[in-house]
């Protein structure tokens, strides 16, 4: 039996059943898969599977496993939380960041990317339900943050990346990544040109294709779960 094969088909069938109900279509959803915890070797067997876009959220481990896998045809993605003295790997070392939630941070990637790079991809990380233990900015910090990243030629915004709270009610989850959704066409309506709606993990995918995610992050539907 092929595990990452299985996985892979079984998240990408429920991506698109998630387009089709809503008139979607499946190649406007790309799909991150979220590697922490797990070895290199996965990360190379899913990208002999067509995955190029890999997720992980401690530094350290990260670089040991790009070390390993020394691909350039890999985008790695830095999702976790970042602290002042690990910005300047971060903009070495990866394509995209999707967790900027601060002025300081957005400025230290900025000057610490490499000028022969080409710029870095950030998502700005907005925590939407006001969760006291979670990253992220407010709405107005965010706008605030769209602004100067426009201005700083060594980064690429993308647009938004967010983790609504858990909900069993489907609707109240719903309404959350509406939301986040809401902001997003607020930030384009204002003349950033944006392109990715980050939202939706294993868990509950569909809800956030229903609201208009274009780039899901999945760890443990494709990978299976995590030691911790
Ligand atoms: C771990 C993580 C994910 C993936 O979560 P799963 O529930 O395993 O799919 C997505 N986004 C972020 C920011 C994460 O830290």
């Amino acid at each position: 039996m092929n595990k990452p094969l299985n996985r892979l088909q079984s998240v990408q069938r429920r991506i698109e059943n998630a387009c089709s109900a809503v008139g979607r279509r499946a190649d406007e959803v790309s799909l991150l898969a979220v590697s922490k915890k797990h070895p290199a070797e996965i990360i190379c067997a899913l990208n002999k599977l067509g995955v190029a876009d890999f997720g992980e959220n401690q530094l350290q481990e990260a670089l040991r496993k790009q070390e390993k896998l020394r691909d350039p045809q890999l985008q790695w993605h830095f999702i976790g939380t970042i602290q002042s003295n690990k910005t300047r790997d971060i903009a070495q070392h990866f394509q995209w960041v999707q967790s900027v939630d601060r002025v300081k941070i957005l400025r230290r990637l900025a000057s610490q990317r490499p000028a022969t790079a080409n710029p870095l991809n950030i998502c700005l990380q907005v925590n939407i339900d006001h969760e006291p233990q979670k990253a992220g900015a407010t709405r107005e910090e965010i706008l605030q943050l769209a602004e100067l990243a426009d201005g700083l030629d060594t980064i690429r915004l993308r647009g938004i990346m967010a983790i609504p709270k858990y909900s069993q009610d489907q609707q109240q989850q719903l309404d959350s990544f509406c939301q986040v959704r809401e902001l997003y066409e607020i930030l384009k309506d204002s003349g950033h040109k944006l392109d990715t709606l980050s939202m939706g993990m294993s868990a509950d995918l569909e809800t956030a294709i229903a609201a208009g995610s274009t780039m899901v992050r999945i760890g443990t539907a494709l990978l299976g779960t995590r030691e911790t």
